[in-house]
């Protein structure tokens, strides 16, 4: 893939959208707003920004953020010249905003997922690194793009949040140089920690430990899995918001092979977060429509929590655990 086509497009793009999946992540947020920073300063264009899912609170410091439109507030008969999606690992992950996308008289896939198929004119997916705003870095000096202090708050943020603090197996030499650039640049880790870490209130730190509480254990505690149901959530006074981490604390138990979180959706369904040590469960959550990466995937099903935990478990006890 011949990265100087990107600048090309670029430049003879008038009207540019970024586009976000959904349920934001720091990764997908951070990569849309880098990108949108990349831009402005490099070739002195505005783009559009979007988001087809609430902004998760903590993630409001990320700069320019309040600039990105929710799909609703966007009119969807424009054509753009240019659709970017970046962080987003199969087109349905941007829901109604596929209608833009398909309209766009280009379109570019910046990604990081191994089952993203490149479904875009334009495809920069690198399933070994780390992150989506690992790619864009990585684009952007290739390019020799200037990177600002937003661009590298962004880009650090994207990094930050999908190697779990620099910890999981996606953390390679290759992303710590990166972060440590984009530290020269200005970044601070520690507010960067706090603002991405140190954001639970006092009912989501309680609900989470609810759901830890009732957590399942089986086949040797090898597999753990809880519920996250919308009662839950109206107990506690909270929002999804809280169940970041849940998955990763149940998959931090030694015993543990695989974890996941299976969540009430408000159309019936249930959203499912899987993590393993071992097994590739990208693969197990591509059975039912979803993917991800090895160690950590995910998948939307469409029928009730309880039906869905009995296919999953039924898919996991396939494998050698
Ligand atoms: P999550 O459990 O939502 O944090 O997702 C774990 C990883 O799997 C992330 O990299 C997601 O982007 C990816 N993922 C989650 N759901 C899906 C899906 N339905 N299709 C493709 N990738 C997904
Ligand atoms: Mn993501
Ligand atoms: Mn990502």
């Amino acid at each position: 893939m011949e990265v100087v086509q990107l600048n090309d497009i670029i430049k003879s793009s008038k009207n540019i959208l970024i586009t976000s999946h959904i349920n934001p992540d720091g990764d997908t947020l951070g990569s849309m707003c880098g990108m949108y920073s990349l831009i402005k300063l490099n070739f002195k264009k505005k783009c559009d920004m979007l988001v087809v899912s609430k902004i998760p609170d903590k993630y409001k410091f990320i700069p320019n953020i309040d600039l990105a439109k929710h799909i609703d507030e966007l009119d969807k008969s424009r054509e753009y010249d240019l659709v970017i999606n970046v962080d987003v690992a199969a087109i349905d992950r941007i829901c109604d905003a596929k209608v833009l996308f398909d309209k766009a008289k280009k379109t570019v896939n910046i990604d990081h997922h191994k089952t993203n198929i490149g479904y875009a004119d334009l495809n920069f997916v690198e399933g070994d690194a780390s992150s989506a705003s690992e790619v864009i870095y990585s684009i952007a000096k290739q390019l020799g793009w200037k990177v600002n202090l937003d661009a590298a708050i962004c880009l650090y943020t994207g990094i930050l949040t999908d190697t779990g603090s620099f910890r999981f197996n996606n953390t390679t030499a290759r992303c710590l140089e990166y972060a440590a650039d984009m530290i020269r640049i200005g970044v601070i880790p520690n507010d960067m920690f706090k603002h991405c870490y140190e954001t639970y209130t006092k009912d989501m730190a309680l609900c989470q430990a609810y759901c830890v509480d009732k957590a399942v254990f089986l086949d040797d505690d090898k597999i753990v899995y809880t519920t996250v149901y919308k009662k839950d959530m109206e107990k506690f006074n909270t929002d999804e918001e809280f169940a970041e981490g849940l998955v990763e604390r149940l998959r931090a138990i030694t015993t543990t092979s695989i974890s996941f979180v299976a969540k009430e959706m408000k159309n019936g369904g249930c959203k499912i977060s899987m993590r393993s040590k071992k097994v590739d469960v990208a693969e197990i959550c591509g059975l039912f429509g979803g993917g991800g990466h090895k160690f950590a995937a995910g998948c939307t099903m469409k029928c009730n929590v309880e039906e869905s935990i009995k296919k999953i478990l039924h898919e996991i006890r396939k494998h050698e655990l």
